[in-house]
């Protein structure tokens, strides 16, 4: 039986075709400059996301890092939101390996930092205190789109305010699909913006840092810092191009999938899921502890996989079809049943 992993969108593998792509690749040594497929794939990436230049880059974890250092120095610092990903799930990155400081700031429930409250916390050029660099926005964030009118709203900000403005779009192209329109919507509005091609885009590994010749400039030079000049990385730019001219306009199946799925799993008895907030590829699922427990042993006894957190996240993606969907909701029914039973 086919194993359903619903535990993240970075499970998906590369697809024979990509791997074709992958094989096929021209190399060359990219820290020279000189790997064709590297270039092709920076300058498709650019053009994709409406910036001056791009950056391959291992990692959305690094793209997110040497979008910080691009914009920082020693002593500076960066807002982000308390649940953002570059504050609270990259080991401290940029404070450890930076020395910048991050000032966290409590999230809205759509995902947005209201920009009052960051207004607030931008520290006065004085030498007590850090300087404030640059605002981390994340899009999409726990599946949540942000809207096009409050990124408008943040670069004005960010403009008026004197700070450079990042966006972690780990996921901006399901955004972009879910608006409906090209990812340059959101992208361009920001100085530094890094892109995942390893979730539901299907490349093995990579990530994009777009944005502003200058701060991309700065990039690559820490990139190489870091370790992460790579040479013959035109293998891995072929899998990223793959996955650009043929994984984007698909990541509405996976947007459909997913409200398939809450709409499937709502209702049930003991598990509380809400159809209307899926706006793409995410479910949250919220239920005890023990529930929790046992649906998971449940569904894996079925081998489809499911995370530990709670609330519980379902990530669909390029490896899951309408079809597995149908077995997921047929599994979850058969748990409540179950349970019925025994409550029964
Ligand atoms: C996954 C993720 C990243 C980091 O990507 P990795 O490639 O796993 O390092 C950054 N931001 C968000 C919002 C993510 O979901």
């Amino acid at each position: 039986m086919k194993t359903i992993d619903l535990r993240s969108d970075t499970v998906t593998c590369p697809t024979p075709e990509m791997r074709a792509a992958m094989a096929r690749a021209d190399v060359g040594d990219d820290v020279y400059g000189e790997d064709p497929t590297v270039n092709r794939l920076e300058a498709m990436a650019a053009e994709r996301a409406g910036q001056e230049a791009a950056l391959l880059v291992a990692t959305g974890t690094q793209g997110n890092l040497l979008g910080l250092l691009a914009h920082c120095e020693r002593g500076d610092e960066y807002i982000a939101g308390q649940q953002a990903h570059c504050y609270k799930f990259e080991g401290g990155g940029a404070a450890v390996l930076g020395s910048i400081q991050p000032q966290p700031v409590e999230m809205e429930p759509d995902g947005t930092l209201d920009l009052d409250r960051v207004a607030a916390v931008i520290k006065p050029v004085d030498s007590h205190f850090a300087r404030t660099r640059v605002l981390c926005l994340e899009n999409t964030h726990a599946g949540k789109v942000l809207p096009l009118d409050y990124l408008r709203r943040a670069e004005r900000f960010a403009r008026e305010q004197g700070l450079g403005l990042h966006l972690d779009g780990a996921r901006a192209f399901n955004a972009a699909v879910r608006l409906g329109v090209e990812v340059s919507e959101i992208t361009r509005r920001f100085d530094t913006a890094s892109l995942c091609l390893s979730k539901g885009l299907g490349a093995p590994a990579g990530a994009l840092l777009v944005g502003r010749r200058e701060l991309v400039d700065k990039a690559r030079r820490w990139r190489k810092v870091l370790g992460g000049g790579m040479r013959q990385a035109g293998i891995l730019a072929a899998a990223g191009i793959y996955a650009l001219d043929h994984h984007v306009e698909r990541l509405a199946e996976d947007h459909e999938n997913a409200r398939q799925l809450a709409e499937g799993l709502a209702g049930l008895p003991g598990i509380f899921v809400d159809p209307d907030a899926v706006q793409t590829n995410m479910v949250f699922a919220a239920s005890d502890a023990q529930t929790l427990a046992t649906l998971r042993d449940h569904m894996a006894e079925r081998s489809i996989r499911l995370g530990t957190k709670s609330p519980l996240r379902i990530v669909l993606h390029l490896d899951v079809n309408a079809g597995d969907v149908e077995r997921v909701v047929e599994a979850a029914r058969g748990f409540a049943t179950a349970g019925a039973a025994a409550a029964g």
